[in-house]
């Protein structure tokens, strides 16, 4: 399995980051995508993943970080993103939840940083919290899907059925989260409208964990239980969600193909 999403620089993982990727990868965990939100956590992302053989990492900044960004940040997020183990702008998007940044703000940094993306050839991982209209015309007026580009992924996918329908056309993929083992989620119902291989498992650890760790801190070793959730959405076996989603990650994030070595189609 590939988790797609996690922050290993929150503080809760704070002298824990080597002891929490051991047991990720003794739980089938081959990769790890670790994802900064402000220059800062994206260097130590950078450093987990040349400290750790299945650790990969995003740079970027954050829509509630975009606030204390400062002037040349995003060149400072581009340098980032050139080390051969970066693979995503990443985490970038909008989120009009919480107040943290001026709405305005956030569409700039999202803009800049999907054009840079798009200079850069690297794919995106997209924040959306209450933002989904704005967030397609941002888009839109940048030129970004992952038809013609280098395309992207909406995580912790909260979107309802016609948000689905355009991210599934623009090319995009999603990533579903442990919200989708809750017991009153309707994420099982929207899960079954994406095709099998347009979907990605991740745990967003710290945050997010799946029932049974439910209340506890997440990690990446717990991204099983949101294969088995999707495994029973669409009605296929686990080994089919963990084969489809590993390819997918694979492809997207241009990840060595022996993480596929072994699994069943
Ligand atoms: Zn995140």
């Amino acid at each position: 399995m590939i988790d797609t999403h996690v922050h290993l620089t929150w503080r809760t993982f704070d002298g824990q980051v080597a002891e929490v990727v051991r047991r990720a990868n003794e739980a089938g965990v081959r990769a790890i995508i670790d994802l900064g939100t402000d220059v800062k956590t994206s260097k130590q992302c950078r450093e987990h993943a040349h400290q750790f053989d299945s650790v990969w990492f995003g740079a970027g900044i954050h829509p509630n970080d975009a606030g204390s960004a400062r002037a040349g940040d995003l060149e400072l997020v581009m340098a980032l993103c050139t080390d051969d183990r970066c693979v995503a702008v990443a985490e970038i998007g909008l989120d009009f939840y919480r107040d943290h940044t001026d709405p305005k703000v956030q569409e700039r940094w999202f803009a800049e940083q999907l054009q840079l993306a798009k200079d850069l050839d690297k794919p995106v991982v997209i924040h959306d919290r209450e933002a989904s209209a704005r967030l397609l015309e941002v888009l839109d007026d940048v030129g970004y899907d992952g038809i013609d580009g280098p395309g992207g992924v909406f995580h912790c996918y909260a979107g309802d059925e016609a948000m689905t329908k355009q991210v599934l056309d623009r090319g995009f993929h999603i990533s579903f989260t442990g919200n989708i083992t809750y017991k009153k989620s309707d994420r099982p119902e929207i899960a079954k409208l994406v095709p099998l291989d347009r979907l990605m498992i991740e745990t967003d650890s710290p945050f997010m964990a799946p029932v049974p760790r439910r209340g506890k801190t997440n990690e990446p070793g717990y991204v099983g239980y949101v294969a088995g959730a999707l495994a029973k959405a669409h009605g296929v076996s686990l080994d089919k969600v963990i084969f489809e989603t590993t390819k997918t990650a694979v492809k997207l994030f241009r990840l060595p193909e022996t993480l596929l070595e072994g699994l069943e189609a």
